[in-house]
């Protein structure tokens, strides 16, 4: 895995260590996660702070124990480029309430804190909890469930359940390039393990009638470059084609399997296949095999930490490893910084988490 690394890809150098120009090329190249990272030193209140930044969890937590310092933080990523700006009305003029730590707009008139249009909003916890988790979630190989992340955070399993969704969220891929040059893609099933099933649940499941709890997920993965993934409703021609003609260029090469859903795309592709079905996996050049070691470090995340949650979770799980996959290169704060850089914008309520929106 290491030897696929793009030119341009930092090989996880300290983030605050780099030339101030370095970090948003490096961070272009996490391939439109809509992810983009400004270096925090560029607010004024951070300036010379750099070198004190957290690179451990522990450090995290310590460094992170501070309101002044966690605000400074957070708005030197949301604003990287100039004035605090009003979410509501966009207009660029604000006065900051330094007592109570919220801003006024001369617009619209109307106050708002940091969390205000971002996924904090609405949530009474401080950024001393927030931070930690982020820096958890970001930095974990596997995945986190919400009882572990509610243990280390001191908060209450359905707390952390929350915040765990709201961190996902920010981690959900947005627009991206579209994939060039070799791409493989596949589709793969995923769902809960029988043995940690309820008895009930378990005859249900494995002897039940049309209710299942596998979920489809189908992706494509540039050879040398990003990988996209979602779940999808059904396999068939018509959703796995409307996918590949919305991630990848025309005119790329595509390898899959011999799958019927793939039967067409020479119209598009030059299209190349392998048949599992008489045991053939690599031909040439052709295989389908990196696809299928994302499959694998995603089923051994979902085993082990994924298996008593909701399969209509699983589109924010996918997102998660695939932010994780595609950001294998930064290091732990380059992840910290890249998630809590997503935040603005992306906002859910518990509502619509719980409806499986
Ligand atoms: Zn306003």
């Amino acid at each position: 895995m290491e030897t696929r690394r793009e030119p341009n890809f930092l090989s996880a150098p300290d983030v605050f260590n780099l030339e101030q120009e370095a970090l948003p090329k490096a961070i272009d190249s996490n391939w439109g996660t809509d992810i983009h990272v400004t270096p925090v030193w560029e607010n004024k209140g951070m300036k010379n702070t750099t070198t004190n930044h957290p690179n451990s969890l522990i450090e995290a937590i310590r460094y992170f124990d501070d309101a002044d310092r966690c605000l400074d933080f957070v708005k030197g990523l949301r604003w990287t480029d100039g004035p605090v700006v009003c979410p509501r009305c966009g207009h660029n003029e604000t006065s900051f309430l330094t007592t109570r730590k919220i801003w006024k707009c001369k617009g619209c008139k109307r106050q708002f804190s940091l969390k205000v249009g971002t996924i904090f909003e609405d949530s009474s916890l401080g950024f001393d909890k927030w931070l930690p988790a982020i820096w958890l979630i970001a930095n974990s190989k596997n995945g986190i469930s919400s009882h572990e992340l509610g243990r280390a955070l001191g908060v209450t399993q359905k707390t952390a359940w929350f915040m765990n969704h709201r961190i996902r969220l920010a981690m959900a891929s947005g627009t991206f390039r579209k994939l060039s040059g070799t791409v493989e893609t596949d589709e793969t099933y995923i769902g809960g393990l029988a043995k940690n099933m309820h008895a009930v649940d378990r005859k249900r499941k494995i002897h039940g009638t049309g209710y299942t709890d596998k979920v489809a997920i189908h992706g494509a993965l540039e050879r040398g470059g990003p990988l996209v993934a979602n779940v999808i409703e059904t396999v068939s021609a018509t959703t796995i084609q409307a996918s590949i003609r919305a991630w990848v260029e025309s005119g790329a090469t595509v390898y899959t399997d011999q799958a019927r859903a793939y039967l067409g795309l020479k119209r598009t592709y030059e299209h190349k296949s392998v048949n599992h079905g008489i045991g053939e996996y690599v031909s040439g050049d052709v295989h389908t095999n990196s696809i299928e070691g994302f499959w694998n470090l995603y089923k051994r995340a979902w085993k082990g930490t994924y298996t008593h949650n909701a399969p209509k979770h699983t589109v924010r799980y996918v997102d998660e490893r695939t932010f994780s996959y595609n950001n294998r290169d930064l290091n732990d704060l380059q992840l910290m910084v890249a998630v809590t850089s997503a935040v603005t914008g992306k906002r859910v309520t518990y509502e619509e988490l719980k409806a499986g929106n």
